[in-house]
């Protein structure tokens, strides 16, 4: 349930639920539009990071991806350290569910939470989750004991957005037709004729809110033409 074609899929390492790209990825094709050749590049020439790569900076409209190759794990390890899918784990007394089980319950809360494209115009999360230093995370957490956050294990944690725009009054508001989606408050929306003016004003005002409240500068997900 990430929209999207394969090719666009390593420009900004997609993931979601605790597994990215990166995490099975093999190699890629590209043709150089410089050169015109096409070259093969490894995970190590592609630089992933969250929500990033080469391919968004050094080689950002420098290069078509034509192919991916992906390897996959034999045997197959679940990947269940995500906070929504332990709270299914709790919800539902199962502790050794099967692909098709995370498959299902990932949709269900990708459901219940994101706006269909089809039927509300929207980029999915808007706003990358910023990643802060262990020190800066107790720092937040002395003040706001409920924030969302995950340890990453280079020892920094990663805080969800979603939670300190929720926190800031967010949620449902809006800037002319652009929204913050009702339901998450990571997603702008557009109610219907929204200009890119007031999608980015909303979105200036949701980093200008959460630096005022938390010392974090949010980083936008989706690339601004
Ligand atoms: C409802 C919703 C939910 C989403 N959920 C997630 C999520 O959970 N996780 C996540 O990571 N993303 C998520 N996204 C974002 C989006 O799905 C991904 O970024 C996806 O990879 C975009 O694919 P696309 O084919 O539409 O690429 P586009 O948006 O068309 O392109 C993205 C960028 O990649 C470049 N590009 C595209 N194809 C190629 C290619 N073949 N070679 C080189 N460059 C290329 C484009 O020039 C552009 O800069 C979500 C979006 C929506 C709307």
């Amino acid at each position: 349930m990430i929209p999207g074609t394969v090719g666009a899929a390593p420009v900004q390492n997609i993931g979601a639920y605790g597994v990215e790209l990166k995490d099975r990825f093999e190699s890629l094709d590209a043709v150089d539009l410089v050169t015109g050749r096409s070259v093969l590049l490894d995970a190590a020439m592609c630089h992933f990071g969250y929500r990033d790569s080469v391919f968004k900076n050094v080689l950002a409209g420098k290069s078509i991806i034509t192919r991916v190759r992906f390897r996959l794990p034999r045997p197959w390890q679940p990947v269940l350290g995500y906070l929504d899918l332990e709270r299914k784990l709790h919800e539902t007394g199962i502790t050794h569910p099967d692909a098709q089980q995370i498959f299902d319950w990932i949709c269900a809360i990708r459901r219940a939470k994101l706006p269909d494209p089809a039927e509300i115009g929207n980029a999915g999360s808007f706003f990358k989750n910023p990643v802060v230093s262990a020190e800066q995370c107790r720092d937040i957490i002395g003040r706001d004991p409920e924030i969302v956050h995950y340890a990453l294990p280079d020892g920094r944690f990663k805080l969800a957005a979603g939670w300190l725009i929720d926190a800031c009054g967010w949620k449902g508001k809006s800037v002319g037709r652009a929204a913050v989606y009702e339901r998450q408050a990571l997603v702008l929306v557009n109610r219907g004729g929204a200009s890119g003016a007031e999608v980015v004003t909303l979105a200036r005002a949701i980093q200008e809110s959460v630096y005022g409240r938390f010392g974090i500068r949010l980083e936008p997900e989706p690339v601004m033409i």
